[in-house]
């Protein structure tokens, strides 16, 4: 996708409720982005697809939907308060701030190299909690969700009765106060993570880091993005996070370059162990405070070794934002279709498509048509294979574009030949070939149902 097609996207997306500016009547809010109509749909089956694929189809997985805001001393003892921070310049000319591995020692504002020293940048977002404003009222917003998984982990354990190895899925929000947020939906201050915290016993931790590796890569092949689109960086020991043995980045070719979609981290057994009291009984490979809040032990019963041990982590954790706009980029098509005619298409999954079918009716305020259109989309919203969308504008050439524009797979028309002929049909048009089928109604359930399978 050439630069400019970014700005087309960026603008359709606006245009038609993907994504819009945060406070947008205000000017907006640097870093934070809203999903309108269609994101929200599009957002929901990326979520669901990742879902599916991590814990409804495997049988060593639970879920959990932990509270974002976080206790001060989960983030002191997992390292956050200290370590979690980019380091940051200014330029001394311009008075900008950026993240100094991201410009070259050159300021991308004005061009001066007459910058600081870089600093660290603290990226946590505090707030306060309660009526009482002091310190012992600190809390974070959390910046990644794994967090929560790692304080859980006694208790999920103990609700499930799981061994290792087995994992702990979670989506939601994660915030961080980024230096400088760009590239749209790339780097932002709010964003969304879908994060699995994989326990494994020590030994076997590389083991699993390249079964995920493998594995991840080809959910994204799944949801669409081709092969040829996406790279995998192992990260050098200089570049990774303050809890990770190793990093593979999984990398899509977004329009400025490759860069990160998702992290695939063997983060041993920093976390557990930080937060787990008496770690002297453990042969723990990571010891870096000396934890006296925690009241837990964070550990499991190894049956083969007849001892309890702290597991070791690895985790794939992608950015759902950050997906979907990896989704969008590859999603979108202008095609020529001669005689001075052309389109925009958006060929997105249909597992993922916002709007699945939707219904057309030849005319408009036509009330035997549209008594047929609600009667359709009553049937259809039965088959549970997401939106069905119901237009009444009456230009069946305009409707088509708009589909073809958010990437509805199917446009199902309703005509005069529906109400007048039977077997009752109805005309299918297919997004990518633009072909249409006449369907029998009393066969349409069973057509869907497979198409959307
Ligand atoms: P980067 O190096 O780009 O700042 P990171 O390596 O710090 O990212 P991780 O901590 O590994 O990111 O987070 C896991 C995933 O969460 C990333 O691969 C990305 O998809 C997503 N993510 C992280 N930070 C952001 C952000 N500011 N905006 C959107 N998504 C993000």
């Amino acid at each position: 996708m050439a630069a400019t097609q970014m700005e087309q996207l960026v603008s359709l997306c606006k245009r038609r409720g993907f994504i819009f500016q945060n406070s947008d009547i205000y000017g907006g809010l640097q870093g934070l982005y809203d999903y309108g109509p269609l994101g929200v749909e599009l957002k929901n089956n990326i979520k669901a697809a990742w879902w599916r694929a991590m814990v409804y189809e495997r049988d060593d997985v639970e879920g959990l939907d932990a509270a974002i805001i976080t206790n001060r001393k989960v983030l002191h003892y997992s390292g956050h308060e200290d370590t979690f921070s980019d380091p940051m310049v200014d330029c001394r000319k311009c008075k900008g701030r950026f993240r100094a591995d991201h410009i070259n020692g050159v300021c991308p504002n004005c061009g001066s190299t007459d910058l600081t020293e870089p600093r660290p940048f603290n990226l946590m977002l505090k707030t306060q909690l309660g009526p009482v404003v002091n310190e012992d009222a600190v809390a974070y917003l959390r910046p990644e969700t794994a967090q929560a998984i790692f304080t859980q982990f006694k208790n999920v354990v103990d609700a499930t009765s799981r061994k290792l190895p087995f994992g702990i899925a979670q989506i939601g929000k994660s915030f961080r106060n980024e230096i400088t947020p760009k590239n749209f939906i790339f780097r932002v201050r709010e964003f969304e993570q879908a994060e699995l915290e994989f326990f494994v016993k020590p030994g076997e931790d590389e083991k699993w880091h390249e079964i995920w590796k493998q594995n991840r890569i080809q959910w994204w092949r799944d949801q669409g993005i081709e092969s040829d689109n996406l790279k995998i960086y192992d990260q050098q020991p200089d570049e990774l996070a303050h809890y990770a043995k190793a990093c593979t980045d999984i990398e899509y070719k977004f329009p400025w370059g490759f860069d990160e979609l998702e992290g695939v981290a063997n983060r041993r057994d920093y976390d557990l162990g930080n937060h787990t009291k008496s770690q002297e009984e453990f042969n723990l490979e990571a010891k870096c405070h000396e934890n006296h809040d925690s009241t837990t032990k964070l550990c499991i019963r190894d049956d083969d070794e007849n001892k309890w041990i702290v597991p070791f982590v690895v985790e794939p954790s992608m950015g759902i934002d950050r997906g979907m706009l990896a989704i969008l980029v590859e999603a979108y098509n202008e095609e020529d279709l001669g005689n001075g005619n052309s389109r925009i298409v958006m060929k997105i999954k249909k597992h993922l498509a916002p709007i699945k079918v939707a219904i057309v009716p030849l005319k408009k305020n036509s009330p035997e048509i549209m008594a047929k259109c609600h009667e359709l989309k009553q049937k259809l919203m039965k088959l549970g294979i997401g939106r069905v969308a119901l237009e009444n504008t009456g230009n069946i050439g305009k409707a088509y574009r708009r589909h073809d524009e958010i990437g509805t797979p199917l446009c199902l028309t309703v005509d005069f030949e529906t109400l007048e002929q039977q077997p009752e049909s109805v005309t299918l048009r297919d997004r990518d070939t633009m072909e249409q089928v006449r369907v029998n109604t009393a066969d349409l359930e069973n057509y869907l149902r497979e198409y959307f399978a």
